[in-house]
């Protein structure tokens, strides 16, 4: 969700009981009823501090402590029956936006006094929210949607929490970049969560270049899977870029609007994805980026797949009937390489052959 800019308003006082305002429903395609009651449950695998009877709307008594509890991403349901329990437990919820998560908790007739804990005061709030821990509250701290502290207001005050010796507990749930990940099909197994590029395009560029620089080899490494958050206005730009340093050959995933009516994946090349968004008015919503960056070889020549350069010239000079010469330059357009780079690399594979 993008986020409006986040006023620090007066300070709220952390364990009395003063309700937000009902601000209407979340951003769901789920209407109605909050989530089916399921009983109570007698799991001999809770181990970790939390309520002790799951999901059953009743509050049940935590240990003090600070609880970051993920929300849903779009979808109202995507939120654990532990993480309810939670908040309906604690004494105190720090929010982002407190006008957003009261949408979540009127929803499940939650009646537990938010207060706000956003990238503008996080500091000073963790202070006011630190001492009232020491003296023993529960207070769960949620971001606008998904995992706080991922690219989130969140982990200023899990470090003062844990500095000043208070129990942190993760109660775990929904996250955009593993949630796109898990369906993109690119390899994940390996893979590295990068938030936001930069927003100025000089800086973008060049954080996307040194990405290309320090890309993984062949020798050691398996393919490694690149995740980004992106805003729709930047989408462009940001694939533009990405084409430009890595070639428009370059493996992308694009997921928007995850566990939403109109949640999409844009699986291809980027210049194929590039074509696809190219051809439509506007590209809105929330979207999630994950590219597979083609290995590198020992040497440091990018590779699109594993493939060697001597199989891959050969095939080039098979497909299009042309010589050693023009393949190579063929393939260095393809590769973003230069022409002699991969001549290089070609007389180190023979050389390896003999
Ligand atoms: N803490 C959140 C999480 O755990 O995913 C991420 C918060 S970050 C401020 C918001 C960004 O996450 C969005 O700009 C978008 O890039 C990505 N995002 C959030 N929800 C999404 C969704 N439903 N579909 C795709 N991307 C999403």
């Amino acid at each position: 969700m993008p986020d409006p800019p986040k006023p620090v308003g007066a300070p709220e006082p952390l364990l009395s009981l003063p309700k937000g305002p009902d601000s209407g429903t979340w951003e769901s395609n789920i209407e109605g009823a909050p989530g089916p009651d399921s009983g109570t449950w007698d799991s001999k695998s809770q181990g970790a501090p939390g309520p002790s009877h799951l999901g059953t709307g009743e509050t049940t008594p935590i240990a003090p402590g600070l609880y970051v509890v993920a929300t849903p991403i779009g979808n109202l349901n995507d939120i654990t029956l532990r993480a309810l329990d939670v908040l309906r437990s604690v004494d105190r919820i720090a929010c982002e936006d407190t006008r957003q998560t009261q949408k979540l908790l009127n929803h499940y007739r939650i009646d537990v006094p938010t207060i706000s804990c956003h990238e503008h005061n996080e500091d000073a709030r963790a202070r006011e929210l630190v001492e009232a821990l020491k003296c023993g509250a529960r207070i769960a701290l949620v971001s606008d949607a998904g995992t706080p502290a991922i690219s989130d207001p969140g982990s200023r005050l899990v470090a003062a929490a844990i500095d000043a010796g208070v129990l942190v507990v993760p109660i775990p749930g929904a996250n955009a970049a593993l949630s796109a990940l898990v369906a993109s099909g690119l390899p994940a197994t390996e893979f590295a969560f990068l938030g936001f590029l930069p927003e100025k395009s000089g800086a973008r560029r060049t954080r996307i270049e040194e990405l290309a620089a320090g890309g993984q080899s062949t020798a050691s490494a398996a393919p490694r899977t690149l995740i980004f958050y992106e805003a729709p206005h930047r989408i462009h730009e940001t694939l533009a870029d990405l084409e430009s340093v890595w070639g428009p050959e370059l493996k992308l995933v694009l997921a928007r609007e995850l566990t939403k009516v109109h949640e999409e994946f844009l699986r291809g090349t980027v210049a194929e994805v590039r074509r696809e968004l190219g051809a439509r008015d506007r590209v809105r919503g929330e979207i999630t980026l994950l590219v597979e960056p083609p290995l590198k070889s020992a040497q440091g020549v990018t590779l699109r797949s594993a493939e060697k350069i001597t199989d891959r010239v050969a095939r080039i000079q098979a497909e299009s009937g042309v010589d050693e010469k023009e393949a190579l330059k063929r393939l260095a357009r393809e590769s973003g390489q230069s022409k002699s780079e991969l001549y290089r690399e070609l007389q180190r594979e023979r050389a390896r052959r003999k």
